[in-house]
């Protein structure tokens, strides 16, 4: 089977990629080896979409028919340092209509799928698994394992952080493991939150807590891996008492609405995200801490500028040439290392032990906090808006 554009992996990378191409001339192949599915009741993984993004997916016609009940802006944000500093955000003095938007990873994806099911210039192969890479001159080759062959002008490794495809490609990702796992639940909550996000620094890591619909919460607990281990052991009740009280009981008690997962955390620099013929997005492209809420935010803004990439090309253009890639490479690099560099340096300014460090980086965020303009700046460039 021949194509233009082979993208592995349908996850909210690759398939937002795949969605940005349909009014293309390409002839797209996605492959997913296993198909999105709804949860029952509410998922805990829950992102926090900055407004940049939300109209990227709006563009590409994914987010109009979004259940628009199980989409909660964020109105304000309150961040603790762990001695007392408080840094406070919103919308209002922002100068935005909301901060960003809490929703489900799942109602995301499913609602990608279900548009790329439809598009006419896709050819969905799922569940599908590649066994077999061969990158020539002229075309890239995929074998599957029900014995088809796929080949294409340009290959997509849009298959989260273990990219199988990056690794038979031979780019290379540099992995630093933060000995931290993400703990995410979700909870009802006895008092309403407002729109409002709450993030504490402390010894125990990094607890975020995003509104969601009614007076329900999602939270990410970015905790050491011990910790994190015995929070998702312990019996829904206890967990309820120790988060609420990790936040202080900023939203009265809460109540188990998920059960708790946690996922081990790692940054991850791929130095080179394009070879002739392969590109990387999404998670396969980076690892970022979750502190800052920016992992598939980061992977949708690679979808929408590999997308206007491959759009400004001409018919005769060989997509999958270098020269090509090497102009989406150059369009992320910035931004990417960017987050990844800040967010690494926040994560181990709160982590190092140092005497006197304490003191001094509440006091910096209590500075930042009494500066409106430099606020302003940070939470618009967190937007997505500067
Ligand atoms: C605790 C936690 C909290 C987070 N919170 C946020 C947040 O608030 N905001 C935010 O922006 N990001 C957040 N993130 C990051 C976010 O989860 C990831 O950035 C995002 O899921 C990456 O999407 P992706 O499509 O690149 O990769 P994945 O979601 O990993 O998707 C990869 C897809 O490829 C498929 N696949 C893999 N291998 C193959 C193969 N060989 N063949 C076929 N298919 C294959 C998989 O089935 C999957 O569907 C968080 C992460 C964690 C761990």
């Amino acid at each position: 089977m021949q194509f233009d554009l082979i993208i592995v992996g349908g996850g909210l990378a690759g398939l937002s990629l795949a969605c940005a191409l349909r009014d293309t001339p390409l002839r797209v192949a996605l492959i997913e080896q296993r198909p999105p599915r709804r949860p029952e009741g509410w998922d805990a993984r829950v992102y926090a979409i900055s407004p940049a993004n939300a109209a990227f997916l709006q563009q590409i016609g994914a987010w109009k028919h979004l259940d628009s009940q199980r989409i909660q802006p964020i109105s304000a944000m309150e961040v603790y340092g762990d001695a007392g500093a408080r840094l406070d955000f919103s919308a209002y003095d922002t100068g935005v209509s909301e901060l960003g938007f809490i929703l489900e990873s799942s109602l995301m994806a499913c609602e990608l799928w279900e548009n790329v099911k439809r598009q006419g210039n896709l050819t969905l192969i799922s569940p599908g698994s590649p066994q077999r890479v061969e990158i020539r001159e002229d075309a890239a080759i995929v074998g599957l394992a029900d014995g088809n062959t796929l080949s294409g002008r340009l290959l997509v490794a849009a298959d989260g952080r273990d990219s199988w495809l990056r690794r038979s490609c031979g780019l290379t990702a540099f992995d630093t493991p933060y000995n931290e796992k993400g703990v995410v639940a979700n909870f009802v909550c006895e008092k309403p939150h407002r729109g409002r996000a709450y993030q504490w620094f402390s010894d125990e890591g990094v607890l975020a807590w995003l509104p969601l619909p009614d007076k329900r919460i999602s939270i990410v607990w970015s905790a050491p891996d011990e910790l994190a281990d015995q929070l998702t052991a312990l019996p829904p009740e206890e967990l309820c008492d120790r988060v609420a009280a990790a936040g202080g009981y900023k939203l009265g008690k809460l109540s188990p609405l998920t059960p708790a997962a946690a996922f081990p955390l790692r940054l991850m620099r791929v130095p080179k995200v394009v070879a002739p013929r392969v590109a990387l997005i999404g998670d396969a492209a980076h690892g970022i801490h979750p502190l800052s809420g920016h992992g598939i935010n980061l992977g949708y803004q690679d979808a929408r500028a590999l997308a206007e990439t491959l759009a400004a090309c001409q018919p005769w253009h060989d997509i999958g040439h270098l020269n090509i890639l090497e102009r989406y490479q150059r369009a992320r690099k910035e931004e990417v290392l960017l987050l990844q560099t800040s967010t690494h340096a926040l994560r181990r300014l709160f982590k190092t032990d140092l005497p006197g460090l304490k003191p001094l980086r509440n006091l910096g965020m209590n500075l930042t906090n009494g500066f409106p303009l430099l606020k302003n700046k940070l939470a618009r460039y967190a937007l997505g808006t500067l």
